[in-house]
């Protein structure tokens, strides 16, 4: 999910928020506005249930951070970095730096998030409770009270066993404990978050047939269920299929690299042809390498610009190259790769290219990995 603002840094998380997190806001403060203040607190003009819905709107984003920061504590704490937290329409996302090492943190990471909603909708409820007994209008207790019961929903609606929700991770982490493998646990867990999602993505449907215009935002988390789970369970049953296979396994010699000073026109017309990768290395004089070029990138350049253009100004840089040691693990490499045909990772050794790793070769690889992975799962009847 991409950061659309950034609000700085919280505990040296990077907290942020993709733009979709507006329609959340907007479509919680219509839902109040409109419906429910009206209902629970009657009587006050149109303007001001927009001013509470728009006020709870934020509040719910509020809490939805206080919710992503807990999992953020947690994971710190455990020794795992937090590089972001990213709010969007469908609640709050946070990219972990790592795996946890043991399915105990793993566990207590997942689990800190709905302890952290359960507790904000306690305070709210709380809230409402003292306000109401402080004689203050019934809008506002009811807007604090209308918090309190999101908060717990949070919560509860986070612990459905589907990944990316807190309770596919927390299923993933008991089965982890009982089996003592991660990646299994991961692909026995997908199972629950395919059921999971399909049917919140029929229960929307439903709804939506049925003129309920929320029923698009059950559909939509459905299928981000779906697809995390998928996403996942691919890589998880990667790990389970390479094991600890080094990169050095599969990589190759570069049959063919590029230099960054020759022009564009000399590479297409001498060098490219020379092979049928889509894909090369880019090497300095010095045998450093800089980074990598495609066809499809060459292709790009303008024909009148190729005499002008060296490979060095339309190579993509090395630091935005996945890059391996050897002796790194295939899987852990694979995982920073695109599943572009053309994407190419650079064995380097003491800044000297060693091999490659072309994206023709890590299809291959997936697809006999998987079947092997689908193989080897162990039956659970
Ligand atoms: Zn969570």
């Amino acid at each position: 999910m991409r950061q659309t603002v950034r609000f700085g840094r919280i505990m040296g998380v990077e907290v942020g928020a993709n733009w979709s997190l507006l329609v959340l806001v907007l479509l919680v403060a219509d839902g109040l506005a409109s419906i429910v203040l009206p209902e629970l607190a009657p009587g006050a003009s149109p303007s001001v249930y927009w001013i509470a819905g728009l006020v709870c709107g934020l509040l719910i984003a509020a809490s939805v951070l206080v919710h992503e920061l807990a999992h953020s504590v947690v994971a710190l704490r455990a020794g795992l970095p937090v590089q972001r937290v990213t709010l969007w329409m469908l609640g709050g996302a946070s990219l972990l730096g790592g795996d946890p090492a043991t399915p105990r943190t793993a566990f207590w990471i997942a689990a800190s998030g709905p302890l952290a909603s359960v507790g904000l909708g306690l305070g709210f409820g709380t809230l409402a409770f003292g306000l109401n007994a402080a004689g203050v209008p019934l809008l506002i207790v009811m807007s604090a009270w209308w918090l309190g019961v999101m908060n717990v929903f949070l919560a509860l609606f986070n612990l459905l066993p589907g990944n990316p929700l807190d309770g596919g991770r927390i299923l993933r982490a008991i089965l982890w404990w009982r089996s003592g493998d991660p990646h299994r646990a991961e692909i026995r867990a997908a199972a629950a978050g395919r059921v999971l999602g399909l049917l919140l993505a029929g229960l929307g449907i439903a709804q939506w047939l049925g003129g309920q215009l929320a029923g698009v935002w059950l559909v939509l988390v459905g299928f981000v269920i779906v697809a995390s789970v998928e996403a996942e369970s691919r890589s998880a049953q990667l790990r389970v299929a390479l094991g600890k296979t080094p990169v050095k396994a599969v990589m190759t010699a570069a049959k063919v690299t590029a230099y960054a000073a020759m022009p564009v026109d000399r590479f297409v017309a001498d060098i490219a042809p020379r092979t049928r990768e889509p894909a090369f290395p880019v090497l300095d004089l010095d045998g450093h390498p800089t980074g990598t070029i495609t066809l499809r990138r060459l292709s790009r350049v303008p024909v009148g610009m190729r005499a002008a253009t060296r490979i060095a100004d339309v190579q993509r840089p090395l630091k935005d190259v996945p890059i391996a040691q050897p002796d790194d693990l295939l899987a852990d490499l694979i995982d920073r790769m695109s599943s572009d045909t053309d994407e190419l990772a650079l064995v380097v050794v003491d800044d000297r290219l060693a091999g490659v790793v072309s994206g023709y070769d890590v299809a291959r690889i997936v697809q006999l990995a998987t079947l092997r992975a689908i193989d080897q799962e162990p039956s659970t009847a």
